[in-house]
């Protein structure tokens, strides 16, 4: 069993697999923050992320309006510690974006579930060509494709310059062939414009050459 923490890792569906592959072994998540320790883990079942509602009050809050979002909807995860005696933390922003299931667990647990565990930070999210992107959604569609490396970068054109989004990754090795790079490619950029809703350009960059993160990865490149 491999137990991770840490963003968005784990919490990617396919970055999750790879894990498991990788290791031989199933892969549970646990999320917190360093301001307001952990406040959630996944449970044997896999079936989203539990919130430990002992130590925590959760509110789900849309971002612009403050408001509490309608049942299934997206908001940001706001946090009340309950039991912390020494700096407890009201009403904390986690930056933390998900969705809530109260349905019981089959593991038996009561504690709602974040459904699909965390599917983005509100500071990474930023806004092209009309939608919300999250790149740990697009991170997910790049580590489905055998053909790429893990390693990607997403690099934003200033809003109104006309330009596409760019997203740059790498063949998974040397040994593939152009063609079956280029297939992949394109069956990438279907995948993104169909979950995404926009067209991105893929730039492909030489074999590990793109930049390799230990701790938090910086994906996004703003261009002026
Ligand atoms: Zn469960």
């Amino acid at each position: 069993m491999v137990i991770t923490a840490g963003e968005p890792g784990a919490q990617v569906p396919s970055t999750k697999k790879l894990i498991e592959e990788l290791w031989g072994a199933k892969n549970y998540d646990d999320i917190g923050s360093t301001e307001i320790t952990n406040f959630g883990y996944e449970c044997i079942r896999q079936q989203g992320t539990h919130l430990n509602e002992i130590m925590f009050l959760p509110e789900l809050l849309d971002l612009e309006t403050g408001t509490p979002v309608k049942a299934g909807e997206v908001g940001e995860l706001i946090l009340s510690n309950l039991c912390c005696e020494s700096a407890p933390l009201l009403r904390y922003k986690t930056g933390d974006l998900t969705r809530f299931n109260y349905d019981p667990c089959d593991c038996g647990r009561t504690f709602l579930r974040m459904e699909g565990g965390v599917l983005g930070r509100a500071d990474d999210m930023f806004h092209f060509g009309g939608v919300n992107i999250f790149p740990s959604a697009v991170e997910n569609f790049i580590r489905r494709v055998p053909e790429f490396s893990n390693e990607y970068q997403l690099v934003v054109p200033p809003q109104g310059s006309g330009k596409r989004l760019r997203i740059r990754i790498e063949a998974a090795s040397r040994e593939l062939s152009d063609d079956r790079v280029q297939a992949a490619i394109k069956g990438f950029i279907k995948d993104i414009v169909y979950h995404i809703k926009i067209t991105p350009e893929v730039e492909l960059a030489e074999p590990g050459s793109l930049q390799r993160f230990e701790g938090k990865a910086r994906r996004l490149v703003r261009e002026r």
